[in-house]
């Protein structure tokens, strides 16, 4: 693949918080982009975007990017490619007011993912759901969502076992105190504890798999048909979520089957030379103690899931642990990944892979 000479200029709405610090680290090393505009809130507006920002995750990626101004989230021309990272509170329709203006949105909010026009996307599993995009009601403005970041995990885990025909699943999810953004916790708060209640993640990670799973027809997104139930809980890690998953089959699965499948498991070529894609996506462990966040999170620069511990389950039939990192592979770098995507099948008339 051929990389612009120029970079397109993006910016990134919620720039200051936990998932925009991580774009903006990613798009420091971007062949294709580079963050020319961090928004946030008014608390933020005028600093630098070094100042502005604590950082948690590490340090400003560049002396440039720290001396940008936190600027209000509003469209500005020259920049028609957005990432969102807001609070949800704000998000729907600051996006819409983005897409509204021409721009090309990608989403990690849960406001618009649901939205019957909005493709909810994982690159590597259902990239013709892109053409959902055609019936948005803005002129050339378009807005694409990266599913909750429990949700990708547990995508790219299945992605590879729908041939042999998912009954039902069964998913308990231990998530890194990252998910809940920035601010969320005081430290105490959950040293030495658990918190086994996360509002609204039981019902995402239930809904958006069906969505992402189905199929794309004249009058919208069939959704596949087979029972999630998950339970989710937040623990004392710092990133990576992981999902304790037991599963059913309609017809008889011998572990050995989940194993293969995993392992051939492919992208579409279109979507592996993308420049963020992992390949492989999918790491099957041997480790009898993995995956473990600390030592598996950052595989394939965190953009791989790690899977580990695959064997009969008693009440289900197989059951298995998987790991992603959340601000990567389920927030920052996804939807990054699914900019490329877009960009390489042409899906804004002002926004192209650069020759
Ligand atoms: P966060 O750390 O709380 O950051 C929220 C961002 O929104 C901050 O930049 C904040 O700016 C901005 N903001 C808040 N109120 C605003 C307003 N009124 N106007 C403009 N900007 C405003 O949250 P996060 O964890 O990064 O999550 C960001 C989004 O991604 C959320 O929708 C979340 O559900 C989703 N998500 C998060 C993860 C994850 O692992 N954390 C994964 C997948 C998806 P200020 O600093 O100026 O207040």
């Amino acid at each position: 693949m051929r990389y612009p000479k120029q970079k397109i200029p993006v910016g990134v709405l919620g720039a200051t918080g936990a998932v925009g610090q991580r774009l903006a680290q990613l798009l420091a090393n971007h062949p294709w982009f580079e963050l020319a505009r961090p928004m946030a809130s008014e608390s933020s507006r005028s600093k630098t975007y070094g100042s502005a920002t604590d950082w948690a995750q590490g340090a400003p990626p560049d002396e440039r990017t720290a001396q940008l101004r936190v600027e209000a989230c509003k469209p500005s021309p020259g920049i028609e490619l957005v990432f969102s990272a807001l609070d949800p509170s704000v998000a729907g329709p600051i996006e819409t007011e983005f897409a509204a203006a021409g721009g090309l949105v990608i989403s990690n909010a849960r406001n618009h993912r649901m939205d019957p026009n909005v493709p909810l996307i994982v690159p590597e599993v259902n990239p013709d759901h892109l053409a959902l995009a055609a019936g948005q009601e803005f002129e050339t403005g378009r807005i694409l969502t990266n599913p909750n970041c429990s949700s990708i995990g547990l995508v790219l885990a299945l992605a590879p076992l729908l041939p042999l025909g998912i009954r039902r699943v069964a998913v308990v999810s231990m998530q890194a105190l990252s998910g809940a953004g920035r601010l969320a916790f005081r430290e105490d708060e959950l040293s030495d504890n658990l918190i086994p209640h996360i509002g609204g993640e039981e019902e995402k990670l239930e809904r958006e798999p069906l969505k992402i799973f189905g199929t794309c027809t004249q009058r919208g997104i069939a959704s596949a048909r087979f029972a999630i139930s998950a339970q989710c809980n937040r623990v004392a890690v710092t990133d990576g979520h992981t999902l304790c998953v037991s599963i059913d089959f309609e017809g008889e699965v011998q572990t050995q089957d989940l194993i293969s499948h995993w392992s051939r498991f492919k992208a579409p070529d279109f979507v592996r030379h993308l420049p963020s894609a992992p390949d492989p996506p999918i790491h099957v462990l041997d480790d009898v103690d993995g995956p473990q966040p600390k030592h598996h999170r950052d595989l394939g620069r965190g953009m791989a899931i790690a899977i580990g511990r695959p064997r009969p389950c008693n009440v289900l039939a197989h059951k298995f642990v998987t790991l992603s990192h959340n601000t990567i592979r389920g927030a920052a770098g996804g939807s990054i990944l699914l900019a490329e995507l877009a960009l390489a099948r042409g899906l804004h008339p002002h926004l192209s892979v650069p020759q």
